[in-house]
């Protein structure tokens, strides 16, 4: 399905900040401009439902969360911000294993079973993308993933 992947992102952090707790901040970096990708909006959704509660889950009270769209060649990278704990360098690519989670002590009051960002990894993929992050630890955490897209709608053509 061909979706307007502005449109769509700027829907989902829409119903995520009815849903957020009050102290945390949504800000938003979203260009108007029409990307057109071809997704499964399902699994797309699922992808920004997993790095997105990661970062309200690493936040600390009135943290902002920081949502960005930027294009770089023929791709768009979207990446969502925390200010949250932060992740060792040296952990950065086990996060998106099956299972792996930093620090049990440090996650013992935020449950989960280290499985998001693995299926969040494999949905991208499978989409043509890649995903990645980058963090300080202390400082806050980015997630980044990419998608193909095109320019123009294809039936703008017929
Ligand atoms: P699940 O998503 O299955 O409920 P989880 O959140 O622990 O459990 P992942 O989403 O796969 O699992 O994340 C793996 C680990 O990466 C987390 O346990 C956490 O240690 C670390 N992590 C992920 N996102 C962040 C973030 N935004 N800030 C700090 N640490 C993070
Ligand atoms: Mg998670």
């Amino acid at each position: 399905n061909w979706v307007n992947f502005s449109t769509f992102f700027t829907n989902i952090i829409d119903r995520l900040e009815m849903s957020k707790k009050e102290d945390i901040i949504f800000k938003r970096d979203v260009p108007r401009t029409a990307f057109y990708v071809e997704i499964d909006e399902d699994k797309i959704t699922q992808v920004l439902y997993n790095i997105i509660s990661n970062a309200m889950k690493y936040s600390p009270e009135g943290g902002q969360i920081t949502f960005r769209i930027r294009e770089a060649d023929e791709q768009i990278v979207i990446s969502i911000s925390d200010e949250g704990v932060g992740i060792p360098k040296n952990t950065l690519d086990k996060i998106f294993e099956r299972f792996y989670r930093v620090d049990k002590a440090r996650s013992r009051n935020v449950g989960g079973t280290g499985l998001g960002l693995a299926i969040a990894k494999e949905m991208v993929v499978a989409h043509g993308g890649k995903i990645w992050a980058e963090s300080v630890e202390g400082k806050g955490t980015t997630v980044f993933f990419t998608l193909p897209y095109e320019q123009e709608q294809e039936d703008e053509w017929s």
